[in-house]
């Protein structure tokens, strides 16, 4: 039998990776610690910022937001339904009991009243979900923070998904996406800053700190993300954690030492979009061109 490293009572769980086993109450300790160390590290906001974390009722957003909350930060939540069926009204319920039971302030974009449900917006521009719905995320949590008066963004991304990211934008040596590949990108141009706290952990701890501290969380997956090549990479990369235990964190927190310095150089210059005002590299924003041609085809129908 394991015992705690800090107290020696029996140990719920082992972390191969850094060779220690914690209590429950220690594993929550220490969580949180690494949390609030990361944020000071990577000097993502301080106690006087607003910080609008974004949810999707997933046990990473939602164990972030629970540990902000915790640390003492002023955090507010946003749910953005994607009428995704059945997933994004379970995922919504999760999400809205969430803030009930703290007394925080959740905002929720309904997509069906801004533009179109993810499932009607495939069907009409014929490509796969994800291709659109991740640009459509990343516009309104920028949009929603600067309506609402938040000076950050946060987002759940956790170790496992960084690390199949920048496995992915590696094997197409994709430069764009590398250069912006950090877990704290500055405010600027439009965009408020935007922060990934749980980038150190994987997704396991966090399921565990979930679990832990009793949040209730939706385990069901997007329809949509089945055969996503993300899938994949993380698989490989898990099965490489297997056999050398600490290889994904090595392998994310090397590339931000030695190679995310050399890609800080020639960036695409914005300017805000003629339509919305939300940055953009062209004249109009791609989410005003997507919602252009969405009520175009409405039309020709
Ligand atoms: Fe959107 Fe679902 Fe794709 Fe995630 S998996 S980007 S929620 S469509
Ligand atoms: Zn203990
Ligand atoms: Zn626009």
């Amino acid at each position: 039998m394991r015992r705690c490293y800090k107290c020696g009572q029996k140990a719920v769980v082992y972390l191969r990776q850094y060779r220690i086993a914690f209590c429950k109450e220690h594993y929550l300790e220490w969580y949180l610690k690494r949390v609030q160390e990361t944020i000071k590290e990577f000097r993502m906001f301080g106690k006087g910022d607003r910080v609008l974390v974004a949810v999707s009722g997933g046990k990473d957003s939602l164990s972030l937001w629970d540990a902000l909350h915790r640390l003492g930060y002023e955090a507010g939540g946003l749910y953005i339904d994607l009428g995704i069926g059945d997933y994004s009204r379970r995922s919504r319920e999760v999400c809205e009991k969430f803030a009930r039971e703290r007394s925080l302030k959740l905002h929720v974009v309904e997509l069906s009243k801004e533009i179109a449900t993810i499932p009607e917006i495939r069907e009409k521009e014929k490509r796969p979900a994800c291709s659109f719905c991740g640009q459509i995320k990343r516009y309104y949590m920028n949009h929603v923070a600067k309506k609402e008066g938040y000076s950050v963004v946060a987002t759940g991304h956790n170790l496992d998904d960084e690390s199949a990211t920048l496995f992915s934008n590696v094997l197409s040596w994709n430069m764009d996406y590398l250069s912006r590949q950090f877990p704290v990108l500055l405010e600027g141009e439009g965009f408020v800053r935007k922060v990934k706290p749980l980038f150190k952990f994987t997704e396991k701890e966090n399921a565990l700190y979930a679990f832990l501290s009793g949040i209730e969380f939706v385990e069901e997956e997007c329809p949509f993300s089945e055969g996503a090549s993300s899938i994949e990479y993380k698989r490989i990369l898990s099965e490489i954690e297997e056999k050398s235990p600490g290889t994904k964190l090595r392998f994310y927190m090397d590339f931000l030492r030695r190679m995310h310095p050399i890609l800080q150089q020639d960036k695409a210059q914005l300017n805000p979009c003629k339509v919305c005002g939300e940055p953009t590299s062209s004249e109009v924003c791609s989410i005003c061109r997507l919602r252009e041609r969405l009520s175009s085809k409405a039309l020709s129908f």
